[in-house]
C-alpha cells in the first residue's frame, strides 16, 4: 500500500511522551493557545491536508486518523463524491432560511425518511440541537398527546451519557469536567445507571415522556449495553407509552457495521438524533427523525434555526444518505470490525485490560498501572497513528470506513509496539 509508504511518521521510535513538534508546528500550536480559548488539550500534532483514512501534518508526515472526527468522517477526509456534490450546490445557493423553500430540503428529508423508515426529519446543524430538539418534540408530545400536566414532563436519561454541551445537556451529565460550574442546570430530567432496565421501569411514572439514550456510548468509551437491553427497552417505552428517544449521533450511519447501532436488536426507537456523520465531515448537518404522531407537534414557529436544511447541508446529507443506501459501508464497518476486534484482542493481557469492539468502532482499556491513555496516544502518535483517549485509561479507535484490512493492522501493531516499549 502506497499510503503505507515513506512519508509516514517513522515507526519504532519508543521514546517515551510525545514527539517534540517543529519549529513550524510549534508556532500554530502556540498561536492558536495564544488566541483561541483553551477548551481542548489536543495532542501536539498539526494537520494541514487529508485523504481518506490518512492525514498530513505541516511538516508532510502522515497519519492513520483513527479518530475520524469522533466519526464525523465515516467516509474519509475529503471523499471525492461528496466533495463534488458541494461544490456544485456552493455554486449554486447555500442559505435561503426556511422562511422559503428551497430545492434541496425536500429531496434530502425524503431520502432521510426512507433510510430510517420514519414519516419525516427536523433538520438541524450541530449533534446537541438535534438532541435539543429531541428534547422539545419529547415535552411537547408528553403534554399535547399523552395528556402529561403542565410544566411536569421529565426525560430519563442514562449514567456516562454524552449527549452535548448546551446548558440544558450537560445539567444531566454525570462527568463534572462537563458540567462543574456551569449550573443551575434545566429541571425535568433524572438519571438512571446505563443499561438497567429495573431502574428505568421504576423511574416511570406519569410525568416521564422519553427516555434519551445512547445505543452504544460513545464518549462513554465505547460502551455497550447488555445484551437484550434494547430490546427490553424498546417493549417497556411501549408499555408505558414513553417515546424511545435513540441518540445515533455517533453510532449511527454504518459506524456500528449496521446503518443504526439500535438495528444489532431490531430495534426501532421512536426518534432517532442524527449527526456527524450525517454532514460527510463537510459540513455540520443533524436532524431528528420520528413519526407523524411525534413530529406533528411541532408546528409553524413553534422551533426553528436560521441555518437548518439549507440547501449546503441537504445536498450533502442527501448525498451521504445516498451512500448509505447500498449498504457498501456498513458492510466495510462489519468486515474492518471483525478484523480490529481479533487483532486488539491479542492485546488483553499485554497491557491492555479490556476491549469492546462494535463494527470499526473499539473502546481499548489500557492497565493503568502502565501508562494513561493519553500517553498512549502519545505513543501512537510518534507511530503515525492519531487516537484519542476517554476518561483517563480508555482509548477510542474509529477509523474512517474506508481503511483497508493493512491499516486496521496498522493501528493494531503501533499500539502493541506502544505497550511492548512500555512494558520493557
Ligand atoms: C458528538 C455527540 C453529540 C453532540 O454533537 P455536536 O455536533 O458536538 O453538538 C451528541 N450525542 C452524541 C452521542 C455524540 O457523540
Amino acid at each position: 500500500m502506497d499510503r503505507n509508504g515513506e512519508g509516514r511518521a517513522s515507526l519504532g521510535h519508543a521514546a517515551a511522551g510525545a514527539p517534540t513538534p517543529s519549529r513550524t508546528a510549534r508556532e500554530h500550536i502556540e498561536r492558536t493557545e495564544r488566541f483561541a480559548a483553551r477548551n481542548y488539550h489536543p495532542l501536539p500534532v498539526v494537520l494541514s491536508g487529508g485523504d481518506g483514512a490518512w492525514v498530513t501534518d505541516v511538516d508532510g508526515r502522515r497519519y492513520l486518523d483513527c479518530l475520524a472526527g469522533y466519526s464525523a468522517l465515516n467516509f474519509g477526509h475529503c471523499p471525492p463524491r461528496l466533495l463534488r456534490c458541494a461544490h456544485e450546490q456552493l455554486d449554486r445557493l447555500t442559505l435561503t432560511s426556511r422562511a422559503f423553500y428551497n430545492d434541496q430540503l425536500g429531496p434530502f428529508a425524503e431520502a432521510l425518511a426512507g433510510l430510517t423508515g420514519k414519516d419525516r426529519v427536523l433538520p438541524m446543524n450541530s449533534g446537541a440541537e438535534a438532541v435539543e430538539t429531541a428534547i422539545k418534540v419529547s415535552r411537547k408530545w408528553g403534554y399535547v398527546t399523552k395528556g402529561v400536566e403542565a410544566g411536569r414532563a421529565t426525560v430519563l436519561t442514562m449514567s456516562g451519557n454524552f449527549h452535548g454541551r448546551t446548558t440544558t445537556i450537560v445539567g444531566f451529565s454525570d462527568d463534572p469536567l462537563a458540567t462543574d460550574d456551569y449550573g443551575p442546570f434545566t429541571p425535568g430530567f433524572t438519571r438512571v445507571p446505563y443499561g438497567d432496565i429495573r431502574a428505568l421501569a421504576d423511574a416511570i411514572d406519569d410525568t416521564v415522556v422519553a427516555v434519551l439514550f445512547e445505543p452504544v456510548q460513545g464518549e462513554g468509551g465505547v460502551v455497550l449495553p447488555p445484551p437484550g437491553f434494547l430490546r427490553e427497552l424498546r417493549e417497556l417505552c411501549t408499555r408505558r407509552d414513553v417515546l424511545m428517544v435513540a441518540d445515533e449521533i455517533q453510532s449511527g450511519l454504518a459506524r456500528t457495521g449496521r446503518t443504526f447501532a439500535c438495528d444489532h436488536d431490531e430495534v426501532v426507537p421512536d426518534v432517532y438524533v442524527l449527526g456527524k456523520a450525517l454532514g460527510g465531515g463537510l459540513h455540520p448537518v443533524s436532524a431528528v427523525a420520528a413519526d407523524d404522531d411525534v413530529l406533528g407537534v411541532i408546528t409553524p414557529g413553534t422551533h426553528g434555526s436560521t441555518f437548518g436544511g439549507n440547501p449546503l447541508a441537504a445536498a450533502i446529507g442527501h448525498e451521504v444518505v445516498a451512500m448509505l443506501a447500498t449498504g457498501e459501508y456498513q458492510e466495510r464497518a462489519r468486515v474492518l470490525g471483525e478484523r480490529l476486534d481479533t487483532r486488539l484482542r491479542e492485546l488483553v493481557g499485554a497491557g491492555v485490560l479490556a476491549v469492546r469492539v462494535r463494527g470499526l468502532w473499539a473502546g481499548v482499556d489500557i492497565d493503568p498501572a502502565l501508562m494513561t491513555g493519553r500517553e498512549a496516544c502519545e505513543g501512537l502518535l510518534r507511530r503515525g497513528v492519531l487516537a484519542k483517549d476517554t476518561h483517563g485509561s480508555t482509548v477510542r479507535f474509529a477509523p474512517a470506513l474506508v481503511a483497508t484490512e493493512d491499516e486496521i493492522d496498522l493501528l493494531v501493531d503501533a499500539l502493541g509496539d506502544v505497550l511492548a516499549t512500555a512494558r520493557g
